[in-house]
């Protein structure tokens, strides 16, 4: 079995409260019905809008939210129903670098502490041992030993979301989400990081999920792509099928808003700018149908009343969207 993580039909809801006595008036469903597997080494780049559920669902997956339904596999074990306490030996095999080093990084502690800290929590090696695996990963992710006496207001964004990356490597964990590391970064600052983070995958064998909110970020990085909208896939595929053959119109508005880097590129072959009209609707009151209809350039009467389901088009390349249905 080559898959590292089975996710079948996963919800995540959460309830809206109201009125006085606060009792429960409506459903938020930030993950709604959501397939799909990783494979070992592979890295799986989710793009999504804020509010698209995308974080959520990597929350979900390793069990930092509890799903409200669908199932969980992680290497080969169901991890969907298992207590905190059961969960507690996969967490080393299962992290998180979070988008802003900043806020996760607690400012009074140094850098060899913060590293330390999770596998002191995890009872991991005696403390010699300990000391030598921070050295070691600091180094890893391109840091200094002298780097471990110092605090994060030191140093700059980019290395402090190293110092992340050496906090959620340090247990020699088989997946890692990573929830937009290197949106609020620097552009100049953004491919370092990216570099580094592909470097480190190949190195120690690392299977990634990748988050972000567009598709320029995960291009480089990633073996295939799924694009979230209101807390569904509306198209997955691998890198190359995405960016070449976009089916959904969602994808080729968010493709056709990437800005074109290379100046030499023929003119004709340049993406007419595909504008989408209004706002994300709520995902507490999503529209019928097709949720994207209210910002589809090609919505027509189905698509008020039926919702797509994600449908294989070509191998491996799925899409939700009444437009490749037949019928
Ligand atoms: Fe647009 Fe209809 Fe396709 Fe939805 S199903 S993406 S509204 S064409
Ligand atoms: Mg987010």
């Amino acid at each position: 079995e080559d898959n590292l993580v089975e996710v079948h039909n996963v919800k995540k809801y959460f309830p809206i409260k109201g009125g006085v006595i606060k009792k429960t008036i409506g459903q938020l469903k930030a993950v709604d019905d959501v397939s799909f597997t990783i494979r070992k080494g592979e890295t799986l780049g989710i793009v999504g809008e804020s509010g698209s559920g995308k974080s959520t669902l990597g929350r979900v997956l390793i069990r930092l939210l509890d799903p409200t339904e669908g199932q969980i596999i992680f290497n080969q074990t169901d991890i969907t129903t298992l207590s905190q306490r059961q969960i507690r030996p996969f967490r080393e095999d299962m992290q998180m670098v979070f988008q802003d080093p900043f806020a996760s990084l607690n400012s009074k502690m140094s850098v060899e502490q913060l590293i330390e800290e999770p596998l002191i929590v995890q009872g991991k090696l005696a403390k010699s041992a300990r000391k030598q695996k921070v050295v070691e990963v600091i180094q890893k992710v391109g840091l200094r030993k002298d780097d471990l006496q110092k605090y994060p207001h030191e140093f700059s964004g980019g290395q402090r979301q190293r110092i992340s990356i050496a906090r959620a490597l340090v247990l020699n964990p088989k997946f890692v989400i990573c929830d937009e590391p290197v949106s609020a970064l620097d552009v100049s600052i953004q491919a370092q990081v990216l570099n580094l983070m592909k470097d480190l995958q190949d190195d120690l064998g690392l299977t990634y999920l990748f988050i972000a909110h567009d598709l320029s970020v995960v291009k480089h990085i990633s073996d295939r792509v799924a694009v979230m909208y209101l807390g569904r896939f509306t198209e997955i595929a691998p890198k190359k099928q995405l960016y070449e053959n976009a089916l959904h119109p969602y994808t080729q508005a968010l493709l056709s808003s990437i800005p074109v880097i290379d100046l030499h590129a023929d003119p004709s072959s340049v993406r007419e700018k595909i504008k989408l009209s209004g706002d994300l609707p709520s995902p507490a009151n999503p529209p019928s149908g097709c949720t994207f209809r209210t910002r589809c350039p090609k919505a027509h009467d189905r698509c008020a009343i039926d919702r797509p389901e994600l449908m294989e088009v070509e191998k491996d390349h799925f899409v939700a969207c009444h437009l490749y249905s037949e019928q």
